[in-house]
Formats: C-alpha cells, structure tokens, sequence
C-alpha cells in the first residue's frame, strides 16, 4: 500500500473505531487540535502506566510530580522561551498559505536523498549479488554531485537555524528554487521569526504583568521544583523527576494527524547529575530509552538513532529516537544533555539558590541533566501504527483489519460473546462472566451481531482476548478463549478466567522486559 493510502487508512480507522477525533468536529473541528474517544483514552492511560511505572516504579531514585500548566512568566524568560522559543515562518504570496523556512528546506533535501537512493536501487537490480553499495555511492557521478548538494544545503541549515540567520533561510530557499509545495508558486515573503508560545492575561493585573504562558514543555515545573524535591524525598545526586502533561506550542504548520498539535502531552524525566558525568548518563540513557520501545515489540528496523545538527540553546549533546511513521522517518523522543543551564538561568533570575550539598565531599553545585522527552500523542501515533494490520483469514477467502497491540496496552483486555443472542440461557451465563471479570479487567459484554462479527470488531480495536459462551459452557462451566493474533481457541474453565487473562495482560510483562 502506498504510505499516503495506509496513513489515511489509519487516521480513518482511528475515527471509526472511537480512539481519535477532530477536537469541536460539529463546527469542522480546530485545527491541529484532537480529542481521544472512549478506546483511544484507554490506550493512551495504558502508554502513560507504562512510561510511569517504567520512570517511577521501576527506580528508586527517580520520583513523580504533576506541576501546575501556568508559571510564573520569569520561568519562560529564565528558560529562554521568550526569547529564543522561535520557528523560522515564511508566507507563500499566492496561495496565501503559510511554512516553517526549516521544514522547507529539509524537504528539499529528503527529495535530493530520495534520488540518490532511487540511483543505488536501480544499480543494485542492475548489477544483482556483485553490487558494492558504499563504492557505487562514492563514485556515481550523478549521485557524488547529489550528495555535494545535500552536504552542503545540510551544513548550511543547521549554520543558519543556530545563528538565527532568516537572511540566509530566505536566501536558500530561492537558491534552490523551492515553491510551494501544493501551488508550485515561488513568490515568497521574507523568514521571520515566530514565538511559539500561547499566551493569555490573569484576570486581576492589566497590560505586560499580568501575561501568562500556556507551558510549552513541562520540564520548566520539574527544573523550578527541584529543590522542593530533593529536600522533601532526601534523594542524592544522581536522581530524576518524571511528570507526564499537557503543554501548548502555536505550530506553524501543523499537518500530520496527532503528530503534531497545538495542545499535546509530554512524557518527561530529569536526571540530575554531576557535572561531568553527562556523556555516561547521556549514553545510559539513550540506551534505555531504545529499550523501553523495543520491549513493547515496536521493531527494531522503525526505530533509529539521530544526533541533532544544529544543539539547543541550552544542550551540548543531544539525540532523537525516530520512529518509521507512514510518512517516514520522525522524531518520536529526544534524549538531551541539558548541561546546568536550566537550573543557573532560574538561580540567577529568582536568586534563589538551586544547588546540590554533597555530604560526602563537602561541595555544594548546580547539578547538570540528562532529559528525556517523548510526545504521548506521537507513541500512540507510533504504537498503533505499527499495531494496525491487515491480514488474510487463513483457510478463508476473507481479511480482517486487526490492531496487533501489546495486550498489556490494549484497551480492552477481553470481550465476552454468547454465541447466540437471542437465547436468553447463553446471555445470562455471558452477563455472569462479565460480570466476574469486570472488577480485574476492562471487558466488554457485545451480542450484537453474529459471532464472526463480534470476533472482526474486537479485532479491531485490539482485544487480545475473547470468551465465547457457547452450548457446552451451560453444561460444564468451560468457555473458549480465542486469542487475537494466532485465532487459536483452548477451552477453559470459568473460575480458571481471571487467572489466565491477568497472567497474559499483566503490566509487569513488560517492565521484567526492561
Ligand atoms: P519537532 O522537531 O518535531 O518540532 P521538538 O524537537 O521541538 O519536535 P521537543 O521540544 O524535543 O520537540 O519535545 C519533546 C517531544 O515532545 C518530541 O520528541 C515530541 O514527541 C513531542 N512534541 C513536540 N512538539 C509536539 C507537537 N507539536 N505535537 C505533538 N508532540 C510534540
């Protein structure tokens, strides 16, 4: 399937079946905005128990916070988000419509690398078992000459983007005769520089001093509260801080589905360190990081390493994780080392001391920190992307659309489904077990439909388990269960239920994992 079609497969799969809708859709929605249905919901609770308890439970010097969305406005100053917290905006003239100078470029270069790829695959069929792929790339004349071009518009951006050099992104933009990707017009305004922060006016105090942010990113609350933490919890360096929550940035282009909003979540973990210890945590964590997503069956061929070309202001290492989504490789999680410059900028700006006293040497010191920060919403994007399949019915002439979730992640852990509706013997047995195992487990009682029905649907949204209450379990208390990924059936006994779904649903399968 072409990755357009399948992206679009996905987003309406997500619509049908209750996980992701348009925020307001009965006004033609808001833009970039989205609201989690009843399954949805359920998914993103059960990614967020994984992250925390991977964080929190699973680390006895890392503990959890839920800081508040507004902060004091000298937050956004100290952090440099006033600032420096800018894209590079560019208008189209004609077609009125508006792109980030950045992206523009980036996609200039994916195509240049598209060529050269589309150079290598057609030598590689050429030349079949015999074909050397890094001499045909050091030596093709054509693709030398691509990849001249590609170093150097790379090299260039990351120049520009780290100066803040808008002369220069303008400049390149008409160098390389970019035009507007859907009119093709090349008439285009000066870059200039776009704060990305929402911000509203607290009721009580008019004009400037009464200017408020929405968060952009929570680590801000993690940073202003680490002293608050580390007296109240008596942790030693190294230790983190962990907070999943909403932050707000006013994209320029937001396209992509979930992946990226106006209003999202973020999962992220502070490390405070030593100084100098910051290249072995920032490797530590990079490492478990990878872990966490592989544990989960993401494969390893969707996931990749990128190092940053061009460091934020306040990093001296940083990495993404990139996750394969249907529209190519993107950042899914970023591991920083954000050296001391949060916690020194809020010490500076509130004088307030906001050091580590080290019983053991003596010294007091602004900690450095290793951050991780992943998107929620581009996990869930990530995890049911990878997760939503669509398969032959083995012996059958029939397919079916089935979300291969982790039955951990799964919103539905089993659904219970009397093999006849109108029979009121097997629909009382089958409100009885549901009712046993609803007080473990999110189930779901369905006999609306003929049982190939009922199985395609919990296909659907996930539902590694389903119990079929048929002739034989009014006779002898036994039900089937049918797993979602291999069709298999066992028959098993009523009260053996709620131990077997547990033993296979279980959280902690996934942390032993890690
Ligand atoms: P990008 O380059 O894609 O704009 P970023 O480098 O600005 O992302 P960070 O500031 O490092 O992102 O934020 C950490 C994580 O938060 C990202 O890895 C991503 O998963 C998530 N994230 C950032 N912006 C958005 C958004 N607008 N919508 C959804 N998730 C986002």
């Amino acid at each position: 399937m072409a990755q357009d079609d399948a992206f679009k497969k996905l987003v309406s799969h997500c619509k049908e079946y209750g996980f992701i809708y348009q925020s307001s859709e009965i006004y033609d929605g808001l833009s970039a905005v989205y609201d989690y249905g009843p399954y949805g919901s359920l998914l993103k609770n059960n990614i967020k128990e994984y992250w925390w308890k991977s964080m929190v439970q699973m680390h006895e010097n890392i503990v959890g916070i839920d800081a508040a969305i507004f902060m004091h406005p000298k937050t956004w100053k100290a952090s440099g988000h006033v600032d420096a917290f800018n894209d590079p905006l560019v208008d189209n003239k004609d077609s009125k419509k508006r792109f980030r100078a950045d992206v523009l470029i980036e996609d200039y270069m994916s195509k240049i690398e598209a060529k050269m790829d589309k150079e290598v695959e057609k030598a590689k069929s050429r030349f079949g078992d015999s074909f050397d792929e890094a001499m045909f790339r050091q030596t093709n004349p054509r693709v030398v000459a691509n990849m001249e071009k590609f170093t150097e518009a790379k090299n260039r951006l990351a120049k520009a983007m780290t100066d803040g050099d808008m002369a220069d992104l303008k400049a390149m933009i008409e160098e390389y005769g970019i035009t507007d990707p859907d009119t093709g017009s090349k008439n285009w305004t000066e870059v200039r520089q776009f704060n990305l922060m929402f911000n509203t006016q607290l009721g009580n105090i008019a004009g400037e001093e009464g200017k408020l942010y929405l968060r952009p990113e929570t680590a801000q609350g993690i940073f202003v509260n680490f002293l608050n933490v580390q007296k109240t919890t008596r942790q030693k360096i190294p230790f983190g801080i962990a907070q999943i929550g909403k932050a707000f940035r006013n994209e320029i282009v937001a396209r992509q589905f979930i992946f990226r909003m106006r209003e999202f979540e973020q999962m992220e973990m502070q490390y405070f360190i030593k100084p100098g210890t910051q290249k072995d945590w920032y490797e530590f964590w990079k490492e478990s990081r990878l872990k966490w997503h592989l544990a989960l069956g993401q494969l390893d061929e969707n996931l990749r390493f990128h190092d940053h070309d061009n460091l934020a202001h306040y990093a001296d290492a940083a990495v993404d994780i990139q996750f394969q989504f249907p529209f190519g490789f993107k950042e899914l999680e970023g591991i920083h080392s954000r050296t001391d410059f949060d916690l020194s900028a809020h010490q500076e700006l509130s004088g307030k001391k906001l050091q580590f006293f080290d019983p053991g040497t003596n010294e007091s010191y602004v900690p450095y920190v290793i951050e991780t920060s992943i998107g929620l919403d581009r996990m869930f994007l990530a995890t049911i992307s990878q997760a939503l399949v669509e398969e032959e019915v083995e012996g059958t002439d029939n397919s079916r659309e089935v979300l291969k979730l982790h039955p951990a992640l799964a919103p539905i852990k089993c659904a219970v489904l009397p093999l006849k509706r109108n029979d009121d013997q097997l629909t009382g047995k089958a409100r009885e077990v549901f009712n046993l195992l609803k007080t473990s487990f999110n189930c779901q009682y369905d006999d609306n439909g003929s049982i190939g029905k009922l199985y395609r649907r919990q296909d659907a949204i996930g539902t590694p388990f389903c119990l079929t209450i048929d002739f034989e379990t009014l006779e002898n208390n036994t039900v089937t269960i049918r797993d979602r990924d291999t069709l298999v059936q066992e028959r098993v006994a009523i009260d053996q239920l709620d131990q077997i779904i547990r033993d296979r649903v279980d959280m902690s399968n996934l942390l032993k994992a890690l």
